[in-house]
């Protein structure tokens, strides 16, 4: 039997419209070089329009590709509503590629038309003669001169009429892709449908994830390149959470100025992003982070010092979420459960999150088992769902599903009540006389002391043990803490085996174009001679 519910499709547009009639008088802020500029939730719908009204008359149609090379902005934020609701596909170019993985994106997506910011023209200027299908390239804010033809994207906004065109569309329809910053590989492209986007965004209001809602103002520091900017966006609009865009400005310092002067109630971005604001924050007497009802950390393991730092330092509970752009992100969070108590809420927050509902998870082992969800047995997640995508675009990955599963890559365990531990990507482990050490938790033990800034764990060869960690350190300014003194301050936390006996100090340790450590990029170092590595005896 059917049901008798009207069948009416999840589309962006329906977001769009939502945001603009319900919370017209939010604000969306910008960080520029001459200050912070807003508009509200119906200006910058309004201008959507403007924009969808420019593309179609640019030649723009259904399902074609309209890309951006753009920082976290209004403008990019106007293409986020656009694109999809005009049933064009947005696709969000990670500002941090070579030039050679930038053009061969393009190249692969098929984009038709690309919004660039104006400090992003050099970039796009070194691979124009790679990139023939793209018609037009449209520049947000002034340049001097323009190395090829250029449509200046102000002009376009204003000369064009606001209107509808929103047409009809399948929810299913395709209507943003972001390409995998995976460290190996060709970047594999990931394609979200209206109806993941809506339900994702629906997920992330929810009071067991992250409870966006009209009594927030998000700081967006997660680039809008990386996974549709955690789905935040959509979300903001839906939910009428006002939105700071901090642009280029992602260091520490500015950070906690755009803090203070605008007040989020919540913020989004990768641990090292906030590992660089405690830093900032340290020697001050004047920074007030009291807005904050939560900071959301993903993307990488969250550090228990992290955590209890924020808490102790400026009274801001941290979250941890999970997730990776094959699941749009969102899929766990890690909200304490009702009835713990306060001093016990950390052990839940230093895991990876519990599950979300519309998610299915489960892990296997090697041979694709499915072991039990006890909290110990320890295998690779795997999951389905409607935000979870079911193939590449234009790639045939088949050993990257199972049975209609993703197989996430990402090892650990599972408890009973669905928080999931993470102890590694399963290229990262290190196998040490048969047995597996956890390069996560290493680097989460070593960060713990106060003379480190950051650390980062990879495997070296070892004739005896086949795999060594090598721990490989950034320390903080006035720090000289030596390889001695960390091997006996992690000493008590993990162990006996697990302790590195290969240190490495240096001045900062490589990151990828989302801002995670980049092992590969540290591998490599290594095997050029270029890390100078101190063996304890
Ligand atoms: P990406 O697709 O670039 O977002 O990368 C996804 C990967 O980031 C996942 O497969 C994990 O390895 C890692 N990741 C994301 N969130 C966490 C987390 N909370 N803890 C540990 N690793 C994480």
């Amino acid at each position: 039997m059917r049901s008798t519910m009207q069948d009416a499709p999840l589309l962006i547009r329906d977001i769009v419209r939502h945001g603009q009639w319900m919370y017209a008088d939010k604000q969306v802020f910008t960080a520029t070089p001459t200050g912070v500029v807003q508009a509200s939730f119906a200006t910058v719908a309004e201008r959507a329009q403007r924009l969808a009204a420019a593309l179609t008359a640019l030649g723009v149609r259904r399902d074609d590709r309209v890309a951006t090379l753009m920082w976290n902005n209004q403008a990019h934020m106007e293409a986020y509503l656009a694109v999809p609701s005009m049933g064009a596909i947005l696709h969000t170019l990670n500002v941090r590629l070579f030039a050679d993985q930038l053009a061969y994106i393009i190249n692969h997506a098929e984009d038709r038309v690309i919004i660039v910011d104006a400090s992003l023209v050099p970039l796009l200027a070194r691979i124009k003669d790679r990139i023939p299908g793209v018609a037009h390239f449209i520049v947000n804010g002034p340049i001097d001169e323009a190395p090829f033809d250029v449509l200046d994207y102000q002009a376009l906004v204003s000369e064009n009429e606001p209107g509808d065109h929103w047409p009809d569309l399948e929810e299913t329809d395709a209507a943003v892709m972001c390409y995998t910053s995976g460290t190996t590989g060709d970047p594999k492209g990931v394609v979200y449908s209206h109806r993941s986007i809506w339900l994702h965004s629906l997920a992330s209001t929810s009071a067991n994830s992250i409870a966006l809602s009209d009594r927030d103002r998000c700081l967006l520091v997660v680039p809008m390149f990386h996974v549709a900017a955690w789905g935040a966006v959509y979300t903001a609009f839906m939910a009428g959470s006002e939105l700071i865009m901090p642009q280029m400005f992602l260091q520490g310092e500015p950070l906690l100025e755009m803090m203070t002067q605008l007040r989020p109630t919540t913020a989004l971005g990768v641990p090292t992003i906030w590992n660089d604001v405690l830093r900032a924050a340290g020697g001050r007497s004047d920074v007030d982070l009291s807005s904050l009802r939560m900071i959301l950390a993903g993307g990488a393991a969250v550090p228990r010092f992290m955590i209890e730092a924020f808490r102790e330092r400026h009274g801001v509970d941290v979250l941890q979420g999970w997730g990776m752009t094959e699941t749009s992100p969102l899929v766990a969070v890690s909200m304490p459960p009702a009835g713990v108590s306060p001093e016990h809420e950390i052990d839940y927050r230093v895991k990876a999150g519990r599950v979300m509902a519309g998610v299915q998870i489960r892990i296997t082992d090697e041979d694709g088992a499915v072991l039990a969800a006890d909290g110990v047995a320890t295998g690779e997640f795997e999951l389905r769902g409607p935000w979870i995508t079911a193939s590449y675009f234009g790639v045939d990955a088949p050993e990257l599903f199972r049975d209609g599963w993703l197989r996430t890559g990402d090892i650990g365990t599972l408890d009973p009540h669905g928080f999931m531990v993470i102890t590694d990507r399963a290229k990262d482990m290190i196998k040490s006389g048969g047995e597996w050490i956890s390069s996560m938790e290493l680097e989460a033990t070593v960060m713990g002391h106060d003379g480190v800034f950051e650390a980062a764990v990879i495997a070296v060869a070892d004739d005896r043990w086949q795999e060594r960690p090598l721990c490989v350190v950034v320390r903080t300014p006035d720090s000289t803490v030596s390889a001695e003194e960390l091997r006996a301050f992690i000493g008590p936390s993990v162990a006996k085996w697990w302790v590195p006996e290969h240190w490495s100090f240096v001045e900062a340790i490589p990151k990828t174009s989302v801002g995670k450590f980049d092992k590969r990029a540290l591998r490599r170092l290594l095997a050029e001679g270029q890390l100078e590595v101190e063996t304890l005896g």
